[in-house]
């Protein structure tokens, strides 16, 4: 037997890779719409969750949250600052004409470029950390460990879909006169070659999330017979709204958690970027400023609110002038914008009165929670060290959207994180193909979670 085999024959009996196979198999598949949500599906991913953490379930108070979510209460030493651990069970949808590696709920267990793996639909995102935070948990009760103070975990059902699980988590935890010393939600991850040059891998973690808010342009206009067309109407005022919005960009700047990780990063990238990336925060700050937004849409995301147009309609037939033409801007919003602000800068952009801009769903971006002298920072961040000492821990603006933003309401630390190492290809594979978590970085999220509990200050 050659030492892969074997490797994955341990695997194969390995309790914690059991577990994460376990329930990446029930495709837990979140909707907007609650009607086609197959609840049977997500009744069978909270009974495989039971079964493969017995524990969990017995000695901690269980909530169901309607209609799959849960949250947990681990009672600690003192029911003072207590922590949320968070995670989704949902999933998002399989393209099936994505070209697969392996089927994406079959939960194979084969090699990758980064090891042997579990390969499939939810590794990453995010039933590696309800597995990785579960094992922890199970670890230590069976260990008899009883944490500092009271640990809440907090798994909702439809993140995917922007939910209401979340909310009715906070609201619960609201009415119990909870507050969190800090929460941890799924985000940043240990990231190798995120920076350009820089080898090292970085454990980012989010402190903020930009805002996600939808804007519809409409216009009006007679319509009629396309025998007879008129200049100027609905369809042309909105796709000429389109191309100014095009042109346009919002005012870029470098926010703090982004000025901190060029800090950190500095002494490990290459040597001409050095000095430039330490002054980030000083007179240099235009400068990086400009280099990220020139060096591609990825990094210029980092600087400001973005506007991406999306949806377009007008007229339904062909010989048919449209009488009413939209478009929809779906805008990430930069902590420093606001949705005011950012409806003032579409108005002022478009330059149209016959051009009516709306707010659809409005979300401003999420308070900066602290990570300078901080003490809950200092706790994830030294956990980070202690159980990955090549990366380098650093606070960062997350660019997507998480439950963890209904927590701002209630706890003034809200830290996104999930601690696995994550290769650029795995990245990319979140809520596209061949999603798969190393068998080693399950391992290492397990033993994260446990430490992060087991550091927590009396
Ligand atoms: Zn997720």
């Amino acid at each position: 037997m050659t030492e892969q085999d074997q490797a994955r024959r341990a695997a194969e009996q390995d309790p914690v890779v059991t577990a994460l196979r376990a329930l990446v198999r029930v495709p837990s598949v979140s909707d907007r719409d609650p009607a086609q949500v197959d609840t049977a599906v997500f009744d069978e991913l909270l009974a495989e969750l039971a079964r493969q953490f017995p524990l969990v379930h017995e000695r901690l108070e269980v909530t169901r949250i309607p209609t799959h979510a849960l949250l947990l209460r681990w009672r600690g030493r003192t029911d003072a600052d207590p922590v949320v651990l968070m995670a989704h069970l949902d999933v998002v949808p399989v393209d099936g004409e994505a070209p697969w590696t392996h089927p994406a709920y079959d939960a194979v267990l084969a090699d990758s470029p980064e090891g042997l793996a579990v390969w499939g639909r939810g590794t990453l995102d995010d039933k590696g950390c309800v597995v990785g935070i579960c094992a922890a948990v199970e670890r230590l009760l069976a260990a008899g460990v009883t944490p500092e103070r009271d640990v809440w975990l907090s798994f909702g059902c439809d993140e995917e879909v922007s939910g209401t699980s979340a909310v009715a988590a906070v609201d619960h935890l609201r009415a119990a006169g909870v507050t969190p010393w800090f929460v941890l939600d799924e985000g940043g991850a240990i990231a190798g070659s995120a920076f350009p040059g820089v080898a090292a891998p970085v454990g980012v973690v989010g402190v903020t999330e930009k805002g996600t808010s939808f804007f519809e342009l409409r216009a009006e206009g007679r319509g009629g017979h396309a025998s007879t067309p008129a200049r100027n109407g609905p369809t042309a005022r909105i796709a000429r709204a389109v191309v100014r919005l095009d042109r346009s960009s919002l005012p870029a700047s470098l926010p703090g958690p982004t000025v901190e990780l060029l800090r950190r990063l500095a002494p490990h990238a290459p040597l001409p970027l050095r000095s430039l990336m330490a002054a980030a925060s000083g007179r240099l700050a235009p400068v990086v400023t400009r280099a990220l937004v020139a060096a591609g849409p990825e990094p210029a995301a980092m600087t400001r609110t973005t506007l991406a147009l999306t949806t377009l309609s007008g007229s339904p037939a062909h010989n048919v002038i449209a009488s009413t033409a939209t478009a929809g801007v779906n805008a990430r919003i930069m902590v420093g914008d606001t949705v005011a602000s950012v409806t003032e800068h579409l108005r002022r952009t478009i330059r149209d009165d016959g051009v009516e801009v709306r707010v659809v769903e409005a979300g401003e971006p999420s308070p900066v929670s602290p990570y300078e002298d901080d003490a809950a920072f200092g706790l994830v961040e030294r956990t980070i060290t202690a159980v990955f000492p090549d990366a380098v821990p650093s606070p960062y603006v997350m660019m997507a959207a998480t439950d963890a933003r209904h927590f701002t309401a209630i706890s003034e630390r809200v830290y996104r994180f999930a601690p696995f190492r994550m290769s650029k290809a795995q990245r990319e594979s979140i809520h596209s193909y061949d999603e798969r978590l190393t068998v080693a970085a399950l391992h290492e999220g397990v033993d994260w979670y446990a430490a992060l509990i087991e550091g927590l200050p009396a």
